[in-house]
């Protein structure tokens, strides 16, 4: 019935001439149907997972966004809302909005529909929009990128936030103009601008400068954000282009100019973008520099960092350390937490503070992720076979690793390969990796439950800690952050949280562990408040296999 209705669904929403888009609850893009890619230019792949506000905003009234995706439960219609076209444009047209309510009588998906035949014509809307776009490749001018970019620093500016400017020249771009004639040309610039719309977000601005320059200008909380854009726009460049039948390369030089440090307008912006291209094209191309030179070395310990992690896996530079989460009452070792360090063999021992967020930006992290998770299987089960008292071994899982498709399959297979029974295994996941789409992230714990292993709420209290969740997660365990038991002697309120959190898990029956215990007064505070699972240096530092094996015991004989 359910396969029917949702076969019904999909025949509809292809069928139909109006333009649909499903959210979930946040606002975050689930499907969108061939019309709506048809009147708004997107496809589902630049869309899918993202904030469909990120459409609307800056072009509506602020609460706009605020209000068509709320609670209320009738369905709403808008006329005259503003949109974002995947070419820059903006477009006007009505719009209604359904909430779809769960069986709690919560909103738990927004229907959007836009009737096609209520986009408002090109000559009242259109036509001012278009003014400000290159004819050629149909990107936004140098005006319409300064008024942009003069936008954009003004919300920074509120926000405190940061903007990179991309300037970017075509490498050798006259030398194929002068071989092939200049209607190549042209397709080249075309193509090369279909191209760049297609890796940036919908909240950059790709542009055309003039003749061979291009720009894309891109908010920014941090350097290697506007990295990652450069990076992609190298890469995206790097497959050939077909002109009159034959196949041609083109590179990119890039210079990056960053609001508010190397410029406070886009004038300024420019000007340094503009000598940091030179300065990546007079150096080789297919590169980009940053205008600001501490920054080109910034990016090269990032670049440099990534390429000796990709060896480290290879070369076998990963261990695990292992810390013992400890029965307060007995004394005894009752699981362990792994924890991965980096032997490199020039720059010692690194934290994973250090290399955890940059594998997790490169995708690395999974790999790196399969490794922990067999390595901490295998060894568990090598101490089980020793005859020590089996203890369960937590595992950390990261954002990237959690969502990937294979999860479970790795998982499976580690426990497999290892002989280990699922039970003796835990992963450890933290809350901001489930609030984004907490159907599928429920959808997702439960699979890793149904294969018989715990589950683990890491750092609780740090994040959304949103409670009315919590009682959804099918977990097994909650962490408490270590900033609530450092605190708990001197600070009132952090005591009266940690107290707050111990009573809560209890009271929905899961098993309560804090980290981070340090001192006797810890550890005495925490007993009294009836969690008994303890981890923390007062204990033990996380240990090499050789070290924490000492602290395990035999097991009773039979
Ligand atoms: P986490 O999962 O919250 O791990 C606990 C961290 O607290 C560990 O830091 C541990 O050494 C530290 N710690 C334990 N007891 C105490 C204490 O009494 N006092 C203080 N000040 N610190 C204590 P570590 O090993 O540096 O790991 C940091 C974070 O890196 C971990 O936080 C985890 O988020 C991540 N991480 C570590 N190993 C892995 C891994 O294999 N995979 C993934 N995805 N992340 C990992
Ligand atoms: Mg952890
Ligand atoms: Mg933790």
């Amino acid at each position: 019935m359910v396969a029917e209705a949702e076969a019904l669904f999909d025949a509809v929403l292809d069928a139909t001439a109006d333009a649909v888009m499903v959210t979930d609850r946040a606002g975050n893009i689930k499907q969108i149907n061939p019309a709506f890619q048809k009147l708004t230019g997107f496809s589902l792949p630049m869309l899918v997972g993202k904030d469909a506000r990120e459409l609307f905003r800056d072009l509506n009234d602020p609460e706009f966004c605020d209000e068509v995706w709320s609670e209320e439960p009738q369905t709403r219609h808008y006329e005259s809302v503003r949109s974002k076209h995947a070419d820059g444009r903006a477009q006007v047209h009505g719009m209604s909005m359904t909430p779809i309510r769960d069986t709690a009588g919560n909103a738990s998906q927004f229907v959007a529909v836009i009737l096609s035949d209520s986009f408002q014509s090109d000559a009242e809307t259109g036509e001012i929009h278009r003014a400000g776009h290159d004819a050629l490749t149909g990107l936004p001018d140098r005006g319409l990128l300064a008024d942009r970019v003069g936008q954009n620093i003004l919300n920074a500016k509120r926000a405190n936030k940061s903007i990179a400017l991309l300037v970017m020249g075509l490498d050798r771009f006259t030398v194929i103009n002068d071989a092939l004639g200049y209607t190549a040309g042209d397709q080249l610039l075309k193509e090369v601008a279909e191209r760049l719309s297609k890796v940036i977000r919908m909240s950059d601005t790709a542009a055309r400068l003039d003749g061979d320059k291009f720009a894309v200008m891109t908010p920014i909380s941090a350097i290697d954000d506007s990295v990652i854009v450069a990076e992609k726009v190298l890469n995206a460049m790097k497959k050939g282009f077909s002109l009159k039948g034959e196949e041609v390369f083109v590179t990119f030089s890039i210079g990056i100019s960053i609001y508010p440090t190397d410029g406070e307008d886009f004038d300024d912006l420019l000007k340094d973008g503009l000598s940091a291209m030179q300065f990546a094209k007079t150096t080789g191309g297919d590169q980009y520099r940053f205008f600001a030179s501490e920054m080109n070395a910034k990016a090269r310990n990032r670049l440099d960092l990534e390429k000796r992690m990709r060896n480290a896996l290879v070369n076998e530079e990963f261990v695990l350390y292992y810390q013992p989460k400890v029965d307060a009452s007995t004394g005894r070792v009752k699981g362990a937490e792994a924890l991965i360090r980096w032997r490199d063999p020039v720059h010692g021992l690194i934290s994973p503070a250090e290399f955890i967020p940059v594998a997790e930006e490169t995708g690395l992290i999974v790999d790196i992720g399969t490794w922990c998770l067999r390595d901490a299987c295998f060894q568990t089960k090598r101490w089980q076979d020793a005859g020590y008292d089996p203890i369960r071994m937590s595992v950390n899982v990261s954002a990237h690793q959690f969502r990937a498709k294979n999860l479970l399959d790795v998982v499976k297979s580690a426990l497999a390969d290892a002989k280990l029974e699922p039970k003796w295994l835990e992963l450890e996941i933290t809350e901001s990796m489930l609030m984004n789409d907490v159907e599928a992230a429920i959808a997702r714990m439960q699979a890793v439950r149904d294969l018989g292993c715990g589950l683990s709420i890491d750092d609780f209290g740090t994040g959304y800690s949103s409670l009315s969740y919590l009682s959804r997660f099918p977990i097994t365990t909650l962490k408490i952050d270590r900033a609530f038991v450092k605190d708990v002697q001197e600070n009132q309120n952090t005591k009266e949280i940690a107290r707050a959190i111990i009573g809560l898990s209890r009271g929905l029956n899961l098993e309560v562990v804090a980290e981070g215990a340090e001192l006797l007064e810890h550890v005495e505070f925490l007993k009294e408040n009836g969690c008994d699972v303890i981890q923390g240096f007062y204990f033990s530092k996380p240990l090499e296999a050789s070290e924490f094996e000492k602290k395990l015991s035999r097991r009773a004989a039979a």
